[in-house]
């Protein structure tokens, strides 16, 4: 059944952050579009759940200022980002907490600590690299290179083991170690920061600036072709063009051929507090490789939206399957020092194939053309971050672009805002 109401240049199948964002960037220079998604909202991964008055996300992403691509991507003019205390609080095996990444050398050194200074002054080393530079460097494993890189193991295994851990979602470092120093260079140059209102305020963003009827929710598709793409129950949809922006393995699924990577497991886990929790809106890594915590943070000093007035929400990642609950209370009464005794599990949200792995060798540039006429997107095309999502997007939009034989705007940019 191929009617004229189910046309349009471009099907893209899929409606997270890479297939929302093509959207835009084709509907920008002209070209018709209709975004298939099979959940009934969009934003794929990037979901928030509302509870009680909380803001819940599903996954608890930690997005960074120094993302390129929200500032790119029409439709996130309005995008608040909500940025952490500068640095990140460690809680070292030996039960102390100290602050990393925060001072610049000078003042590192001038507080007294020599590892400190050394931390700062390799991060500094690390922000002032061009990418290229980086992209350069032979390629291992994270940890290979680290290890390899002489550092004390206060620094090695104290700081940046669980920084890096954190910042991949990857406890055992086996990522490649271009991507690790990137994504180390992407935290000395920025802050860590989460969307103002929840993950799921990025897409629905992108979502509200498209034109009414462009995203088509609870529609799953069957199959894709360069002109046709079919679904389970809503008929087919001619096109001249389509974009795959599912996660990996439903692409794979889609088009026999492409690669099945291996993933990350992630859990989140929110507790509420009764009465409202001081923080100073650090990110608290647990550097102690016993307990199975990766990092926490008091969600609502970051992002005061995600709770109601006069309590607090703890967002708590583990890298690996849910751990028992009262596991998670007594580590966290630890790391908090208080009682977590009156504390409400509010949800526990487990993903098995959280992000996909990106192991050395690794394409960030993996290609999005498949043929003319058929394109793919997403976080298994680029970095397994919302800006590899997103730059995928804007690759994959620039080739569908090309075909047509339309010109590919140079990319521009709009001021992002960013709330302490
Ligand atoms: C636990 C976790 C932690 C993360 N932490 C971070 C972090 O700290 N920092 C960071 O930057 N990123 C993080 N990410 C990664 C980030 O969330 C993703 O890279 C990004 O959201 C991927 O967007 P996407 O559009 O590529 O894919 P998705 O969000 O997976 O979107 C794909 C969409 O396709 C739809 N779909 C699939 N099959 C079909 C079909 N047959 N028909 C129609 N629709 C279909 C799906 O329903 C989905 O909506 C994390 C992810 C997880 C899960």
């Amino acid at each position: 059944m191929l009617s004229s109401a189910h046309h349009a240049d471009v099907v893209i199948v899929g409606a997270g952050v890479s297939g929302l964002a093509a959207a835009q960037h084709l509907i920008a220079q002209g070209v018709t579009v209709t975004v298939l998604e099979s959940a009934d909202d969009p934003g794929g991964r990037m979901a928030t759940e509302s509870a009680d008055g909380f803001r819940l996300d599903r996954v608890g992403q930690l997005l960074n200022t120094s993302y390129t691509e929200p500032a790119r991507t029409p439709g996130l003019e309005a995008l608040t980002l909500r940025t952490f205390a500068p640095g990140v609080l460690v809680h070292g095996a030996d039960g102390r907490q100290q602050r990393a990444g925060a001072l610049t050398p000078a003042r590192a050194l001038a507080s007294g600590s020599l590892d400190q200074a050394r931390l700062s002054a390799a991060l500094a080393r690390l922000a002032a690299q061009p990418e290229e530079r980086l992209l350069a460097r032979p390629e291992r494993t994270a940890l290979a290179a680290l290890t390899s890189r002489g550092l004390p193991p206060r620094t090695l295994n104290g700081v940046l083991r669980p920084l890096l851990a954190a910042l991949l979602r990857d406890p055992d470092l086996t990522t490649s170690s271009r991507v690790a120093d990137l994504a180390l260079r992407g935290f000395a140059r920025g802050r860590l920061a989460v969307p103002e209102g929840g993950a799921a305020t990025l897409p629905a963003l992108l979502a509200a600036a498209l034109p009414p009827g462009t995203v088509r929710t609870g529609v799953r598709v069957r199959s894709v072709a360069t002109n046709l793409v079919t679904t389970e129950q809503h008929g087919d949809f001619g096109c001249r063009s389509a974009v795959l922006a599912t996660g990996a393995r439903a692409a794979a699924g889609l088009l026999p051929g492409l690669r099945v990577p291996d993933f990350h497991e992630v859990t989140v886990l929110h507790h509420a507090t009764p009465a409202a929790l001081p923080w100073d809106g650090s990110l608290l890594l647990d550097a102690d490789p016993k307990w199975p915590v990766a990092h926490t943070t008091v969600m609502s000093a970051v992002d005061p939206t995600r709770a109601p007035a006069g309590r607090s929400l703890v967002t708590t990642t583990v890298h690996g399957p849910p751990p028992p609950p009262r596991t998670v209370a007594s580590r966290l009464a630890r790391l908090y020092e208080t009682s977590t005794r009156d504390w409400e599990l509010l949800a526990v949200h487990h993903t098995p194939e959280a992000v996909p792995a990106m192991p050395p060798p690794y394409d960030m540039r993996r290609p999005v053309r498949v043929l003319a006429g058929l394109y793919v997107c997403g976080d298994h095309r680029d970095s397994n971050t919302v800006q590899g999502a997103l730059h995928s997007a804007r690759r994959a939009a620039a080739a569908v672009l090309r075909d047509f034989g339309i010109p590919v705007p140079a990319a521009t940019e709009h001021p992002l805002r960013a709330a302490a």
